[in-house]
């Protein structure tokens, strides 16, 4: 007997029709004997529509109700799922977050996690229950509910796992695995039967939606084992594991994108030094994560920074920069989102050479101008405009033959 985390997504949940499928699923792994934690989402578009009404009240609504609000999605699928299990005669029972209680720090939209207590789903697994745990929520030590950030239910799912050092966390979601890139941007895209830890926090970072980062960084502490698999066919999914020296023998394993960012041009600033830490310390004191940044040769004692920085924070992230134009004498202050990173990832890279030229030669067979780069060990970013940024993936994909598997590979050396 194992004790399973299962967690299934948004779209697996989408209606009682998927619900009951999503119930099969369970009571097949309950029937052959295993104790069964079960994770939910709220059903698609959920999330969307209590924030599009909370924004009709305020552009800015209050983040302690907005949470309150917000959570209500996961509470709604946790019951359904478990009326379900018990029409089809299983003992089930379900819980919020501040039930369990699963423990979090007060950052209201993008809370983290600081403990999991076991001892009421213990009780019921001992008691034969399936226990139904609400993703995405959790409850301050003061007693207010907070949501961990959108995609925040493999959060949930990886850290009950961690905590009840579950045999196995299995994350069901509508794609049957981690693909080299995501596979409705290309159809060439290919599963890939396991990742590294590593390369799933990097590609998690860089846009692959499929597994949230917070949950991939819980994963690693914890050394959570983790599939990623479909929760609408039976195919084998993705394990998500520590490395080994068979992913070493591909430069490249992934690409990925993010169309999320902005970038913040500030021109004409004297080069001189304090001028970046005045910049960047102010952006810090707003909370503002800084991503990429350029800086201009110098011409005339004159040079431009420009940065990418989440697109949600550009107003504020302008906002501070013109407040403080004067003080540094620059000439002006822009914003665009009209940007994409576009990235490579892979293990391999450490000891590969010619992948950064590759990438760069592929861009630009495409006419496709690279604004911003970045790399470190295992991946390498670029920024281009946005509406290249698919050709891009799509290009990268074939240029590294990620489409074949790696033995008939020929690898830029
Ligand atoms: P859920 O609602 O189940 O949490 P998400 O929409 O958050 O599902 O994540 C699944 C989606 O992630 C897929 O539909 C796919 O479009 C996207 N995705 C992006 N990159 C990848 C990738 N490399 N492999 C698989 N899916 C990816
Ligand atoms: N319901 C939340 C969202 O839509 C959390 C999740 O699905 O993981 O972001
Ligand atoms: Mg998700």
């Amino acid at each position: 007997m194992s004790l399973i985390v299962q967690k299934y997504g948004g779209t697996s949940v989408g209606d009682l029709e998927r619900i009951a499928n999503v119930a099969r699923k369970i009571v097949r792994r309950k029937d052959q004997g295993h104790q069964m934690v079960v994770v939910v989402s709220a059903m698609a578009g959920e999330t969307d529509r209590l924030i599009g009404m909370a924004q009709k009240i305020s552009p800015t609504p209050n983040e302690r109700e907005l949470d309150v609000l917000l959570s209500t999605g996961e509470q709604a699928t946790i019951a359904l799922l478990a009326m379900t299990l018990q029409a089809m005669g299983y003992l089930a029972v379900s819980y919020c977050g501040w039930q369990i209680p699963l423990v979090t720090d007060d950052a209201y939209g993008a809370a983290r996690i600081n403990d999991v207590k076991r001892d009421a789903i213990h009780t019921d697994l001992e008691a034969g229950k399936i226990v139904i745990v609400a993703g995405f929520q959790g409850v301050t030590d003061a007693g207010s509910i907070t949501t961990l950030g959108r995609g925040g239910s493999d959060t949930s799912a990886v850290a009950v796992a961690a905590a009840l050092k579950a045999d196995l966390c299995e994350i069901f979601t509508d794609v049957d695995g981690v693909y080299t890139t995501d596979p409705h941007i290309t159809s060439k895209a290919r599963k890939l039967s396991s990742v590294a830890y590593e390369e799933m926090l990097e590609m998690a970072s860089l846009g692959a939606k499929v597994l949230f980062i917070r949950a991939v960084e819980f994963a690693m502490r914890y050394r959570v084992p983790v599939v990623v698999r479909s929760s609408f066919n039976d195919n084998q999914g993705t394990m998500v594991t520590e490395e080994n020296p068979e992913m070493e023998k591909e430069s490249v394993r992934a690409v990925t994108c993010n169309m999320k960012e902005a970038k913040i041009t500030v021109t004409g600033v004297k080069d001189k030094p304090g001028v970046a830490s005045n910049i960047f310390s102010a952006l810090a004191d707003a909370h503002i994560v800084i991503d990429m940044i350029i800086q201009n040769s110098s011409a005339e004692g004159k040079t431009d920074i420009s940065f990418t920085i989440p697109e949600a924070d550009l107003a504020k992230g302008l906002e501070i920069c013109r407040h403080i134009q004067g003080s540094l004498a620059a000439q002006d202050v822009s914003g665009s989102t009209d940007i994409a990173k576009v990235s490579i990832i892979g293990l391999g890279m450490r000891s590969y050479s010619g992948v950064a030229a590759k990438m760069f030669t592929t861009l630009a067979h495409e006419g496709i101008n690279i604004e911003m780069i970045s790399t470190s060990e295992i991946k390498i970013s670029c920024v281009v405009r946005k509406k290249y940024a698919e050709l891009a993936v799509r290009a990268l994909h074939d240029a590294f033959e990620l489409d074949k598997p790696k033995e008939t590979q020929t690898e830029a050396h």
